[in-house]
């Protein structure tokens, strides 16, 4: 049975989000995931919340275990995911304080286990990285939300040098992270629907002559805008159409996948 139909894998200020929430610890064939996963009611769905870097945010971007994370969502039922998370801007079309759903990333990451796939040959479809109806979802609960754009993931801890930055933009780059991947690519695997809701939080080092950024900016401007994303996830969550059917789970139909989805 499904104890939750939809997730949001966020920052830890997004506990406060659900309402009657009820922990639930998961193990998985893949170790551990970031924190017990807490459920509870929104908008009249069974909603299930996972801090990405830990509860105490003990678990720095290149160390989370993402497959732990998405495996132990799905297990609960989960089929829709929603991702905010925190970007920096490496162009003139956004600004910090905007919210933006990109439509494409470019994963730069270098350490991660990013894929459920160890033998044989299953390859996954990914040149449409995010969900077109929890993206439109997204878009439909609020008009100031900018849709898309190509979010650069970087490997971390460490920001970018401006040499990179200024490389990324030149390349089409709109956002820089360290957290977007593999986490898309995985829930594509378990067939779950994604997308991300990236809030920019500062300008990165190569897209103005300023000294770059710094983690005290990014937090305070994350916490700054809490409230403002917990209401737009509530009213997205309300948006959902039902996933049956969608690309990011009908892309294996009749295929026999190489590994197992959790049951
Ligand atoms: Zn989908």
């Amino acid at each position: 049975m499904s104890v939750a139909e939809v997730a949001v894998i966020g920052g830890t200020g997004f506990y406060a989000f659900l309402a009657d929430a009820e922990e639930h610890t998961v193990s998985t064939p893949y170790g551990e995931p970031s924190a017990p996963v807490a459920v509870g009611t929104v908008a009249g769905r069974r909603v299930a919340f996972l801090p990405r870097h830990g509860r105490h945010h003990e678990f720095p971007p290149h160390l989370i275990n993402y497959r732990a994370n998405l495996w132990a969502l799905r297990s609960l039922g989960v089929r829709q995911v929603i991702a905010p998370c925190a970007v920096g801007g490496l162009g003139a079309s956004v600004a910090p304080g905007d919210l933006v759903v990109p439509d494409q990333l470019v994963d730069r990451t270098t350490s991660r286990a990013g894929s459920y796939v160890e033998h044989g040959a299953t390859h996954v479809p990914f040149a449409e990285p995010y969900c077109p109806r929890v993206c439109g979802a997204l878009v439909a609960a609020a008009p100031e939300v900018h849709y898309g754009g190509t979010m650069v993931v970087i490997e971390g801890p460490r920001f970018s040098t401006r040499a990179e930055s200024r490389w990324y933009a030149a390349q089409g780059g709109t956002l820089i992270n360290m957290t977007g991947a593999p986490e898309a690519a995985l829930a594509r695997e378990l067939r779950m629907c994604y997308a991300a809701l990236a809030l920019v939080t500062d300008m990165d080092a190569g897209a103005d002559d300023g000294q770059g950024v710094g983690q005290a900016e990014v937090f305070a401007l994350f916490r700054k805008n809490l409230e403002r994303l917990t209401g737009l996830l509530t009213a997205t969550v309300a948006e959902l159409p039902d996933p049956d059917g969608c690309t990011c789970s009908t892309w294996a139909d009749g295929i026999e996948l190489t590994y197992e989805l959790p049951s």
